[in-house]
């Protein structure tokens, strides 16, 4: 049984229409026409934005490159940006539930979801406005007499930041304000999903005091505007987040020309839980990591290893559990999961949970589409019996659905965790500090979890290993990354290393 919030028709429902912002105006495409958004929870377009076209995407980049040429965004100090940006997060903090409601509306995730996600936002965009102030080098006088060395850090150049559907607000604001710390100007394209957010932040940024062109925000598909801001020449760094497979034709593409590339990609996130786990907190988390999102999360932890002596025990009290999940209206604020971001991704979930029945993987719960008059959802899924050769135990995706495969001994839990071509995060359970730490070590994933899931903070870098992508984001060197590096090699007084005879 799944606990079910059927969604309401959409009352004094008005679309709202969206342009894009270049060079400080708010425009239509060059020609491309528009898209439609119906929203995922209520079956009602919501929201229409230009279908950007590949001259959009040159006008951007042509507008954020002569900003950074000649204009004074990275020649102003660091204080001076800062205070932009702390003024910035005042204003998304204002319009907070503006926002929020776009992105719950547009993305179909719950509203009490969407209002948090608002709030880690802001503390992002202050956090970037904090070491706005603090990007600094080194200097060297150790070199010998007569000889300073300085090294600075320089903002890279003309970003584009290219954004997926799952957390709209959030990982823009991953991005973004860094790259505007370090004095980057930048091209910004949200997914063609979700843009409404991405753009009402367009209007906050020039409301405080970002001059034009510094940052663009250009809306469309991604063959369209966004291939364009991973090849074009005036473009210095692509910031990526989205699937692998777009991960890598960016990083392809962006070899053209060799742009610096950061890629936040796909992740399939092993939990591996002893039988000495305290299994109150880990069937909670278990849960909230499963279906958080809807399942639609790169961090989801989506299987887990648990060990043969608990497997049944632990498998019936989550399924138990999870079908007390509220899953339905993504408006109501008891909801707990929304609903699934189109009808193709929700075929596509459904045909992983028929394929892993096929491979002889059991259906503990769900394990269907849930019909509830209005928008498309699925119910929260548990497969047991599930082994690691299987799509399922590999694969993102994507959706509500967990896995759950067992161990007998640490070795084996670590050879099963990874056994996939991710590497973004981890969880472990164990009140023994020898077991939590084996698994933190040898489990290859930029995050490791002991005895908690999915909490995170602004000072941790975030970011994966293998296919889960390249750099980090978040965390004190976050500024660093939208930055190159200058060495100044300087003698002082006459030179007396002297190459030909005197
Ligand atoms: P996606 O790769 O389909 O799209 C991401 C963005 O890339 C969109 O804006 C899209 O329009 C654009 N795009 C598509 N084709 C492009 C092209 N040829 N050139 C340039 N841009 C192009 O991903 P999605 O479906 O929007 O998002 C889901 C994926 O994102 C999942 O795989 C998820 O794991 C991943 N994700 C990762 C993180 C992380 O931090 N590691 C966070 C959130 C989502």
């Amino acid at each position: 049984m799944t606990a079910i919030v059927k969604p309401k028709a959409l009352e004094n429902h008005k679309v709202r229409d969206f342009r894009m912002l270049i060079d400080g105006a708010w425009v239509e495409t060059d020609g491309g026409g528009t898209l439609e958004r119906v929203a995922p929870g209520h079956g009602v377009t919501v929201s229409r934005y230009q279908a950007g076209t590949r001259q959009d995407a040159e006008r951007a980049i042509a507008a954020a490159r002569r900003s950074f040429d000649d204009g004074f965004w990275p020649r102003m100090t660091g204080a001076e940006r800062s205070n932009i940006l702390l003024k910035a997060a005042d204003l998304i903090a204002a319009r907070a539930e503006e926002l929020a409601f776009l992105d719950a509306i547009e993305s179909g995730k719950p509203i009490s979801q969407a209002k948090g996600e608002l709030g880690g936002a802001v503390d992002i965009w202050r956090y970037a406005a904090a070491l706005a102030r603090d990007l600094h080098g080194e200097s060297y006088n150790t070199l010998g007499d007569g000889t300073l060395g300085v090294v600075l850090r320089e903002a890279i150049g003309v970003v584009s930041i290219i954004t997926p559907w799952n957390f709209p607000f959030l990982i823009v604001s991953q991005k973004l304000p860094f790259a505007l710390a370090a004095g980057c100007t930048t091209v910004v394209k949200p997914s063609e999903l979700t843009s409404g957010s991405t753009l009402v932040l367009g209007e906050i940024l020039q409301e405080a005091g970002v001059p034009a062109g510094v940052v663009n925000i250009i809306t469309g598909t991604g063959p369209e505007v966004g291939a364009p801001m991973t090849t074009h020449p005036d473009v210095d760094m692509v910031s990526f987040t989205g699937s692998t497979g777009v991960g890598r034709l960016t990083m392809a593409n962006a070899a053209q020309t060799l742009k610096k590339v950061s890629l936040e990609l796909g992740g399939k996130n092993p939990q591996i839980v002893f039988p000495d786990a305290n299994l109150d907190d880990f069937i909670d988390a278990a849960v909230f990591g499963a279906y958080f999102n809807a399942g639609e999360c790169c961090n989801a932890g989506s299987r887990l290893i648990l060990h043969r002596d608990i497997a049944d025990e632990v498998t019936g009290r989550i399924a138990e559990l999870s079908g007390k999940v509220r899953v339905g209206d993504p408006l109501d604020p008891t909801t707990q999961v929304g609903a699934i971001i189109t009808p193709q991704h929700l075929e596509k979930i459904a045909g992983y949970v028929s394929g892993a029945q096929q491979a002889g993987a059991g259906v503990a719960l769900g394990g269907e589409p849930l019909d509830l008059g209005l928008g498309q959802f699925m119910a929260p899924t548990i497969l047991s019996g599930v082994k690691p050769d299987m799509a399922v135990a590999r694969e993102e995706v994507f959706g509500p659905v967990l896995s759950v495969l067992t161990f007998e001994t640490t070795e084996e839990a670590i050879r099963i965790a990874n056994a996939t071509d991710y590497g973004l995060s981890a969880g472990v359970w164990s009140r023994d500090f020898d077991s939590c730490l084996t698994i933190g070590r040898r489990v290859r994933a930029g995050t490791v979890w002991m005895n908690t899931f999915m909490d995170g903070a602004s000072e941790l870098p975030f970011g994966g290993y293998r296919q889960s992508g390249l750099g980090r984001e978040l965390g004190r060197h976050a500024v660093e990354d939208y930055t190159e590096t200058k060495t100044l090699n300087m003698h002082i007084g006459a030179r007396t290393n002297w190459w030909m005879p005197r």
